[in-house]
């Protein structure tokens, strides 16, 4: 009777134990994998400002961008494949002050002239918070052993879209390619129609003036630029009027430069 009682005691207490394990485990595995919907909504709001807090141009950069201008910058120079750009000549000296490394699109640093890329951060936040387009910079500044590689390794299958090194603008530190990033992945378009066509290039074109740029090689002045029509490639010109005469008239900037001297 005694060892009856004691045996049935025990599977109980087994019983009772297996159960506090199984509960336990449970409550492990379930713990920290699902959370409840009002932690969901406190993190994407987390994140959302996280975001924000990057992207709003702040007054701080306005400022920063009027006192990057550099006056004696020209930034209406001209380097296409009739024009070479000068390595250790003025222009050149003087932008070695003013390049700054910034982190490209992937997170890989890369040097852009300091008013050229406030500016683009400018546009950046608006065309961010006024139409949720998120363009990053994919590459600007290049030396001239940069601008060989990407010859070597691009030029081949587009001649008209990669300019040899010297006749690069990209050694000015003001002409900005950009991509545009949609849901973690970049916005793609297959053709130029397709690109041209897109409502978030539109976009972005209806912003280049405010801040200074310009569509550095537009569709139709292939034979003044003598680069195909690329709509991701943005030339600061230093100043949103001048930027936005030459959008106007419908020039490029070799054009601009005729008309002006
Ligand atoms: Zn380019």
């Amino acid at each position: 009777m005694y060892f009856k009682m004691g045996k049935k005691l025990a599977i109980v207490l087994l019983v009772i134990v297996v159960i506090i394990c199984i509960v336990g485990v449970f409550v492990i595995i379930t713990d920290g994998s699902e959370w409840s919907d009002d932690e969901i909504e406190m993190m994407v709001e987390e994140m959302e400002e996280e975001e924000l807090s990057v992207e709003e141009p702040t007054e701080a950069i306005q400022d920063e961008f009027i006192t990057a201008l550099n006056p004696e910058r020209n930034y209406l120079m001209v380097v296409n494949g009739w024009h070479p750009y000068e390595f250790g000549g003025e222009y050149d000296m003087l932008l070695k002050n003013d390049l700054i490394y910034v982190a490209d699109c992937y997170g890989a640093p890369t040097l852009v002239e300091k008013a050229a890329y406030l500016a683009f951060s400018m546009m950046k936040a608006e065309l961010w918070n006024e139409h949720g387009i998120n363009i990053s910079l994919y590459s600007a500044y290049r030396t001239y052993d940069d601008q060989a590689w990407v010859y070597e390794n691009y030029g081949e299958e587009g001649k008209n879209e990669v300019a040899e090194p010297l006749f690069s603008e990209h050694h000015t530190g003001l002409l900005i390619d950009f991509r545009v990033w949609q849901h973690g992945a970049e916005w793609h378009k297959e053709t130029l129609a397709d690109q041209l066509n897109d409502c978030f290039y539109e976009a972005i074109r209806g912003k280049l003036s405010k801040y200074g740029f310009i569509e550095r090689y537009p569709l139709g002045k292939e034979d003044i630029t003598g680069i195909s029509c690329q709509p991701s490639e943005i030339r600061f010109v230093g100043s949103s009027e001048i930027a936005q005469e030459i959008m106007d008239n419908d020039w490029c900037l070799e054009e601009y430069r005729m008309m002006h001297g």
